[in-house]
């Protein structure tokens, strides 16, 4: 396929379209992937706390695809210890991320990303501190962040010599994130959309885009991806009927015009589908 592939602030590359498996059950993400995998995807994005790095692994095992040609992210939980501060934080972060690995069955990932700053603990610089440890040790090639505000990314810029190669947020038409990605350009750091189809609610259903993907014989979720594709942001959409896998991989074969991306512009509401990471404290 000619998936673009968007270059990282260390020289890594990343496809820009991957999929992603929240909430699809170990069992069910074995064949997902694969299908995603056979589909052309290259990339994959899955987390400790989706409890399918086991499944994605097998998929990655069996696909017969070079583990050089695969991008593959997972995520360290918030919880896993109930004191992230000092010595015994980094332990807990090195612990977690052997279990990842384990469970995806490979000898080293590509991206690893902090899932929730959550800043009323003020532990997320010490995760930082071990994460750069790991980078050192080079199991993972890149790390990054997620869901991460300005205030937490200026921290790391300040106090880490090693800058997130990407921040993982809620990014969609209806939610664009303007301001965030202003900060992250000024910064090298890529932006990568989480719920990028909005989870396949309103924002599919959105007059404006139907009538943008009506204009372009396309779907309304591939006129969404075609947009973020656009946009420079890498996008991550989850589906598990493989239809669905091949449609929303399949958006290099047209473009959209000033007027289509005015249009899409246009339904920004503001309003989120997920929790304000600022307060986000689940464990
Ligand atoms: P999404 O925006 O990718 O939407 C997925 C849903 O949209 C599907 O379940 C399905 O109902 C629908 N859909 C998918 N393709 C479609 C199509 N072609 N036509 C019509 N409907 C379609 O939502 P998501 O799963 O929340 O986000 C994608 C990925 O982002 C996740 O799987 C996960 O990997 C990641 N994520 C990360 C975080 C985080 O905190 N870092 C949070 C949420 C999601």
């Amino acid at each position: 396929t000619s998936i673009p592939h968007v270059t990282l602030n260390n020289g890594a590359e990343i496809p820009q379209l991957g999929f992603g498996v929240w909430q699809v059950p170990d069992a069910e993400a074995a064949p997902a992937v694969r299908t995603a995998i056979e589909a052309g995807y290259r990339s994959v994005d899955t987390a400790a706390i989706y409890e399918n790095e086991a499944g994605t692994g097998k998929a990655i095992a069996e696909a017969g695809v070079a583990r050089d040609e695969l991008f593959v992210t997972t995520k360290l939980w918030n919880s896993g210890t109930r004191d992230w501060s000092g010595a015994q934080g980094r332990d807990a972060v090195r612990r977690a991320f052997d279990t990842s690995l384990d469970l995806l069955g490979l000898e080293y990932l590509d991206l690893y990303l902090i899932h929730w700053p959550r800043p009323m603990h003020d532990s997320f610089l010490n995760i930082w501190q071990a994460f750069e440890e790991l980078l050192a040790d080079g199991r993972v090639k890149s790390v990054g962040v997620s869901n991460f505000g300005t205030a937490q990314l200026e921290t790391l810029l300040k106090e880490s010599s090693v800058v997130p190669v990407l921040n993982q947020v809620e990014l969609h038409p209806h939610f664009p994130q303007h301001e965030l990605r202003a900060f992250h350009a000024e910064h090298g750091i890529a932006t990568e959309a989480w719920s990028p189809l909005g989870q396949g609610k309103g924002l599919l259903s959105e007059p404006a885009l139907v009538k943008v993907a009506a204009k372009h014989g396309r779907t309304v979720a591939q006129v969404v991806l075609r947009w973020h594709l656009q946009s420079g942001v890498i996008a991550i959409p989850k589906s598990v009927t493989p239809s669905r896998i091949r449609e929303n991989l399949d958006v290099a074969g047209f473009e959209l015009d000033a007027e289509d991306m005015a249009a899409i512009a246009a339904v920004e509401t503001g309003e989120r589908l997920g929790p304000d990471p600022q307060g986000f404290d689940w464990n």
